[in-house]
C-alpha cells in the first residue's frame, strides 16, 4: 500500500474536488482519496501492484485533470517546482485572456447602459447606423469571448454531455452558452421569429461580460492562491543547495543530497546549514529564527545539535551530520506542513456536501425556473417576455449559484493559519487540531520545564546524618547519577562542580514519581520526595522542609531504610515569559492548571508568582491522563502542554496535546500542536491563531452561504412578481467573482494579522 500526496492539475472549483475523488475511488486498488480544492492536492492510498500513479492520472485526464508525477520518491521539491512552475504559466495564460475581454466587457457595458440611460430619456437614442454597427459588432465579439476566452468552460459543458461530470464550468458553460445560442438564433432568423418575439433583446452581452467577469474572479483568485501557500515555498528555500563535506583530508562542495550519516561538514561564516548534527570543533552563533522562530542567534559549541535550514553567522565551525535528507527537522517540518494544510478541518464537511451536491441540484432549479416563468408568465406578461426573463432567470441562477466560494472558504483559511503558525514554530498536524484549539477552555502545563526553565540547581543542603556533606552528597549523586530526572541532573552537576567522587551502586531502582532508591557502600538508600518518605513509612517531622518549600523549592529527602538523613533543596527558576503568558490565557478565557509531580506546597508557590488558577501536585505519570479525563467530564475542553516524550500518554489523552520542544530537540509526531522553542507564550500565539483561523473561515462560511441562499431566489426571479425585482445575470457574474475573491483575501488577511 502506497501513501502519496500528489498535486492535482485543472481543478478550477470545489465541485472539481469531488469529481476528481469519485473517480479515483472507483478505480481498483485505489483505497482511499481525500482531494484538497484549496491546495489542489489528493492524499491517495493505493495498491501499487494494482495500479499506478500514471495510470490514476491516465483516468481522470480525460475528464480534464492529471495527477503530476513526483520526479523522485524522495523530493517534494521536484514536484512542488513542476507544480508552481504550471500554475505560474496558467495565470499568465489567464492574464492574457483577461486583457483582451476586459476592453470587450467594458464597451459591452457601455452599450448596455447606453441602452437602459436612453430608454429613460436621460441620453439621446443611439442612430440607426451606430445600431447597426453595434448589432453586427455584438456578435462577433461574444463569439470570441465564448469561444477563446470562455473554452474553460464550454469545455466543461462537453464533459457534461459526453461523461455527465458537472462542475462550476459546465454551470457557466451552459448559462453562457444559451444566452449566446438564443441571441444567435435570433440575429439569424431575426424575419421569421419577429412575429412571435421582440427581437430587440439579445444577451450577446450577457455571454460577455459574464465570462469576463468570472474569468477576471477566477485571475484574481489563483494570483491570490498562490500567495496563501508561499509558507512551504519559504521553508523549501531554506534548504541548502551543496555542502562542504571534508572527504579524504580535503574540502569538497557536494550536493546536499550526496551527504551521508557521520560525514564532517564545514561550516564558514553566513553559511546555511545543509543537513542535521552534532558540532565536533569551533563555536559560533547560529541564526535559527526561520526554523524555530527563535529570534536571537544562539551560540554554539562542541557537542550541540544544529539543523539544517538555519544560517550562521560569523563563527566557523565543523559538524558531523546526524541526519540527512527526508530525516532532518526541516524535512519533518516541510511534510508536516503540507500535510496539514492539505487535511480537511471537521467544518469543512458540510460546505463539501454542499458543494458535491451543488450542481446537480442548480441544474434542476435552473430548468424548474425557465419551466415556471413560461407557466405563469406567458398568461400574465406575454410570451415574448416570459421567455427573455426566464432565459435571463435561467443564466443568472447558472451563474450566481457556482459554489465556489464555498468551496474556497476552508481550505485557503487553513492553507494561511497553518503556514503563519509554522512561520513562528508553531507547528499544527493536521486542520481539524487547527479546529479543536479554538474551543479549549483549560489549559494543562507542567511545572518543570513549562512554567521554569527546567534547568534545576542545588541550592541548600541539610545534612543530619553522621557523615560529613562531602561523603553525604557524593552517595546522593552517584545515586542520581543513573538518573536522568532534571533534579538529578542538579545534584550530578554540583557534585562535578565540587569535584566529589562518586561511588559505585547496586541494585539501582528508579521510583516513578517519587525518586529512586539504591546501594551504596552495601547500604540502601532512598532518595525522593514527601510521599517517598511517606510510603516507606518513615518517621520524619516535615515541617522541616517547610521553610523551604513555601519559597518554591523542592525537597530531595534523602533516607535509609529506618530514618531520614538529611535534605536537600533544589530550585529551578521561572521562565521570564511564563507571567504574562498566563495572564494572557486568562485574557482569552482559558483557565490555567498546573500538573506535576512535585511537592504541593513548592507547586502552589510557583503558581501564585505566575498566577496559575490551580495546581495538581503529587500526581504520577500515570495519573495526569486520568487528571486529564476527571477534567474533561466536567465539561472541560483541555489542551495539555508537555515535553511529548514523557507525557506522550496525557498528551494523547488531552483534546489537543502540545508537545514543546526545546530549541532542536523535539519529537514533531507525538502532538497535534508542537511549539519548535518551548516557551509557553507560543501556547498563547497557538491559541490565537486558531481563533483567528475559525472566524475566517466562518466569515468565509457565511458569506458564501448567504449570497448563495440570497442569489439562487433573485435570480430566478423569486422576487419579481412582489418587487419587480429582477436580477441580471451580468450582475450575477459579477457577484460570483467578487465572492471567490473576497474570500481569498479574508483569507489572507489572517496572515497580516498579529499573533
Ligand atoms: P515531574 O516531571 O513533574 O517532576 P516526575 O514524575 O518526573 O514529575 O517526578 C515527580 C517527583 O518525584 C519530582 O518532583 C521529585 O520530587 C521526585 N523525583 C523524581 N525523580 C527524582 C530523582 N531522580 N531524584 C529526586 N527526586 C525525584
Ligand atoms: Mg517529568
Amino acid at each position: 500500500m502506497q501513501k502519496q500526496i500528489l498535486k492535482v492539475k485543472g481543478m478550477h472549483c470545489a465541485a472539481c474536488a469531488s469529481i476528481i475523488e469519485k473517480t479515483l475511488k472507483k478505480i481498483a486498488g485505489v483505497e482511499n482519496v481525500e482531494v484538497n480544492y484549496g491546495n489542489e492536492t489528493t492524499k491517495i492510498s493505493f495498491d501499487e501492484t494494482k495500479t499506478s500513479i500514471a495510470e490514476l492520472s491516465k483516468k481522470i485526464e480525460r475528464i480534464g485533470y492529471s495527477l503530476i508525477i513526483p520526479p523522485s520518491k524522495n523530493s517534494s521539491d521536484g514536484q512542488q517546482s513542476q507544480h508552481k512552475h504550471d500554475k505560474m504559466a496558467d495565470l499568465l495564460d489567464l492574464k492574457t485572456k483577461i486583457y483582451s475581454v476586459i476592453p470587450i466587457a467594458i464597451f459591452s457595458i457601455i452599450m448596455m447602459t447606453w441602452d437602459i440611460l436612453a430608454q429613460y430619456e436621460i441620453v439621446p437614442m443611439m442612430g440607426e447606423v451606430s445600431k447597426t454597427f453595434v448589432h453586427h459588432l455584438f456578435p462577433i465579439l461574444a463569439t470570441y469571448t465564448l469561444f477563446v476566452v470562455g473554452k474553460p468552460y464550454l469545455l466543461g459543458f462537453y464533459r457534461f454531455l459526453r461523461f455527465g461530470k458537472a462542475n462550476m464550468d459546465t454551470l457557466i458553460g451552459i448559462g453562457t452558452t444559451a444566452a449566446f445560442l438564443y441571441s444567435f438564433v435570433v440575429t439569424a432568423f431575426e424575419g421569421v421569429l419577429a412575429q412571435y418575439i421582440n427581437v430587440e433583446y439579445m444577451y450577446y452581452d450577457v455571454t460577455i461580460v459574464v465570462i469576463a467577469f468570472i474569468s477576471l474572479g477566477k485571475y484574481l483568485e489563483a494570483r491570490s492562491k498562490i500567495k496563501t501557500g508561499d509558507a512551504i515555498e519559504k521553508l523549501l528555500n531554506l534548504q541548502a543547495k551543496t555542502a562542504l563535506v571534508i572527504r579524504d583530508g580535503v574540502e569538497v562542495e557536494i550536493a546536499v543530497d550526496q551527504v551521508v550519516h557521520g560525514d564532517l561538514i564545514v561550516i564558514k561564516p553566513g553559511m546555511k546549514i545543509p543537513v542535521d548534527g552534532v558540532i565536533t570543533e569551533g563555536t559560533s552563533f547560529v541564526d535559527e529564527s526561520m526554523v524555530t522562530g527563535e529570534p536571537m542567534p544562539i551560540k554554539k559549541s562542541a557537542e550541540d545539535k544544529i539543523v539544517a535550514g538555519t544560517i550562521n553567522t560569523t563563527g566557523t565551525f565543523v559538524f558531523k551530520a546526524t541526519k540527512v535528507g527526508s530525516e532532518t527537522l526541516l524535512a519533518q517540518i516541510i511534510k508536516m506542513v503540507e500535510e496539514a494544510q492539505g487535511s480537511k478541518a471537521p467544518i469543512q464537511a458540510l460546505a463539501d456536501k454542499i458543494s458535491s451536491v451543488f450542481v446537480p441540484i442548480v441544474l434542476a432549479i435552473a430548468f424548474v425556473t425557465l419551466a415556471a416563468w413560461f407557466a405563469f408568465g406567458v398568461g400574465t406578461i406575454g410570451f415574448s417576455r416570459s421567455l427573455s426573463y426566464g432565459l435571463m432567470s435561467f443564466v443568472g441562477i447558472l451563474v450566481i449559484a457556482c459554489p465556489c466560494a464555498l468551496g474556497l472558504a476552508t481550505p485557503t483559511a487553513i492553507i494561511v493559519g497553518v503556514g503563519k503558525g509554522a512561520k513562528d514554530g508553531i507547528l499544527i498536524k493536521d486542520a481539524a487540531t487547527l479546529e479543536k484549539l479554538h474551543k479549549v477552555d483549560t489549559v494543562i502545563v507542567d511545572k518543570t520545564g513549562t512554567i521554569t526553565i527546567g534547568r534545576p540547581t542545588l541550592v541548600d543542603i541539610e545534612n543530619f546524618s553522621d557523615m560529613n556533606d562531602e561523603e553525604f552528597i557524593s552517595i546522593i549523586a552517584s545515586l542520581e547519577k543513573k538518573s536522568e530526572h532534571p533534579i538529578a541532573n542538579a545534584i550530578v552537576k554540583y557534585a562535578e562542580e565540587n569535584k566529589i567522587n562518586f561511588s559505585e551502586v547496586s541494585d539501582f531502582e528508579s521510583m516513578q514519581g517519587r525518586g529512586l532508591k539504591g546501594r551504596v557502600g552495601g547500604r540502601e538508600y532512598f532518595v525522593g520526595n514527601t510521599k517517598l518518605i511517606r510510603d516507606l513509612k518513615i518517621d520524619f517531622d516535615f515541617a522541616a522542609i517547610e521553610k523551604f518549600t513555601l519559597q518554591g523549592k523542592t525537597p530531595v529527602i534523602v533516607a535509609s531504610s529506618e530514618k531520614v538523613l538529611g535534605f536537600l533543596m533544589v530550585a529551578d527558576e521561572i521562565k521570564t515569559e511564563s507571567k504574562q503568558a498566563v495572564a494572557d490565557l486568562h485574557k482569552l478565557g482559558i483557565k490555567v492548571v498546573m500538573l506535576t509531580g512535585d511537592d504541593e506546597k513548592t507547586a502552589k508557590y510557583i503558581a501564585s508568582l505566575v498566577g496559575i488558577d490551580e495546581v495538581i501536585a503529587h500526581v504520577l505519570p500515570h495519573d495526569k491522563l486520568a487528571k486529564i479525563k476527571e477534567l474533561q467530564n466536567g465539561g472541560a475542553v483541555v489542551a495539555m502542554a508537555g515535553d511529548g516524550v514523557n507525557d506522550a500518554p496525557a498528551l494523547a489523552q488531552a483534546d489537543v496535546g502540545i508537545a514543546m520542544g526545546t530549541g532542536t530537540d523535539v519529537a514533531i509526531e507525538s502532538a497535534g500542536i508542537t511549539l519548535l522553542n518551548g516557551d509557553i507564550s507560543k501556547l498563547v500565539k497557538s491559541i490565537k491563531l486558531s481563533k483567528m483561523t475559525m472566524l475566517g473561515i466562518k466569515q468565509n462560511l457565511f458569506w458564501a452561504f448567504f449570497y448563495n441562499i440570497v442569489g439562487i431566489p433573485l435570480a430566478a426571479g423569486l422576487f419579481y412578481p412582489i418587487f419587480g425585482w429582477l436580477l441580471n445575470p451580468v450582475f450575477a457574474g459579477l457577484a460570483m467573482a467578487f465572492s471567490s475573491v473576497s474570500v481569498v483575501s479574508n483569507s489572507l488577511r489572517i496572515k497580516t494579522k498579529k499573533l
